[in-house]
């Protein structure tokens, strides 16, 4: 029987680290509510992206960082724009997000090429009309430049969210481009390279739109303990917040080690004459490592070979939001042909920090000796 090997071991800062912020809590004995660790954390996140502290706010998790940047930045449905657009190749997560605002979901299909929405080509979509919100996806942490929805948002009035998912750790060296005033939600979810167990944060260059996310994380409070907008409690506690803190402390070390296991895999493809079929980091997050099949029929021979030796994998996003039970009956255009390709095609592949080459050269191994 072959060692197994699973599909992601995430690594997070261990206890040692987390000591001297833990008991900087005992201390303060403060747990939650925008304490000193998560004002920190936000200001230690801000320097590292370059941006003022003001344009960080943490939350409790990405998917109530993206629906306090829906309530903050796009506000709740009217009747005449009840739908939320949505690429449906994505992480179920966007979709709740969208629903708990009180949306309706509408599912469109992705672009080929970027994995996501196509800014320019849903200038065009008719039901932009009805639209209250348009919430571009950045799959598998791959980044959504900001200017395309601020030429988007300025051309069609509808406002728009970005779901950046796993992407902080690829905005880090270029946030420029990746940060502005569109509010950007990002994960901060043990799966995610920049994990902390749970956690989120949302981004945005306009102080105003982040101090109203801020009251939409905390029951609606503005400076008073009056509910004055739509809200949640999504606060990030102040012992997520010593992990944030640990992690930043030693990101420079975790990003060498994830960057040589993608190392390691872009040798092991590239020896196969696979590598540009392979994606992961800088393109996508450090956490994932996908395989690109060519068809359905191919991605079912490899998947059945890894599954032989014992192999974990996974497809991440499933054949599409649209097709989860509670959402088959959600409105969507009748086609969506990449989403549903890309979602049999793109294998996830093992990943962890300390994945060791030979098990890295056993995949590499097996994926080659099955496409064709
Ligand atoms: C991980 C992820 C989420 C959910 O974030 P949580 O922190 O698990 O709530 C949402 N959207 C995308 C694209 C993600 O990758």
């Amino acid at each position: 029987m072959k060692k197994k090997i699973p599909v992601l071991r995430p690594k997070l800062p261990d206890a040692q680290s987390l000591l001297p912020y833990l008991l900087r809590t005992d201390e303060s004995r403060i747990y939650s509510n925008f304490g000193p660790l998560a004002v920190e954390f936000q200001s230690r996140l801000a320097m590292l992206l370059g941006v003022a502290p003001e344009s960080v706010i943490s939350a409790s998790c990405g998917t109530n960082a993206l629906i306090a940047a829906i309530l903050g930045g796009a506000g709740v449905p009217t009747n005449s724009r009840p739908y939320a657009i949505i690429p449906s190749f994505t992480f179920v997560a966007t979709a709740i997000a969208a629903e708990r605002c009180g949306f309706q979901p509408y599912f469109v299909d992705v672009d080929p090429n970027s994995w996501t929405l196509d800014a320019f080509k849903m200038l065009e979509h008719p039901i932009l009309d009805h639209a209250g919100v348009i919430i571009p996806v950045a799959p598998f942490g791959r980044p959504v430049l900001q200017q395309d929805w601020l030429a988007f948002r300025e051309r069609s009035g509808v406002p728009a969210v970005i779901d950046a998912g796993a992407s902080l750790s690829c905005i880090i060296d270029d946030s420029h481009s990746f940060i502005g005033s569109i509010p950007t939600a990002f994960s901060l979810h043990a799966t995610k390279s920049f994990g902390i167990g749970e956690g989120g944060c949302v981004i945005s260059t306009e102080g105003d739109v982040i101090a109203r996310v801020g009251a939409s994380l905390n029951f609606g409070f503005i400076e008073t303990r009056d509910s004055a907008i739509p809200s949640l409690n999504g606060k990030l506690s102040e012992y997520h917040a010593a992990v944030g803190l640990a992690l930043l402390s030693c990101w420079k070390e975790k990003w060498a080690t994830v960057s040589r296991v993608v190392r390691c895999y872009r040798d092991e493809f590239g020896r196969h004459g696979l590598s540009e079929r392979f994606f992961s980091l800088p393109q996508i997050d450090g956490s994932y490592a996908l395989f690109l099949c060519g068809t359905g029929k191919e991605a079912g021979q490899i998947m059945s070979a890894l599954e032989r030796d014992c192999i974990d994998f996974r497809l991440w996003y499933g054949a599409g939001v649209h097709r989860h039970t509670h959402f088959l009956n959600a409105a969507r255009d009748d086609h969506l042909p990449v989403t549903e390709r890309l979602g049999c095609t793109l294998i996830g592949l093992p990943m962890a920090p300390d994945l060791q080459l030979p098990d890295i050269a056993r995949v590499a191994a097996v994926v080659s000796s099955t496409q064709y």
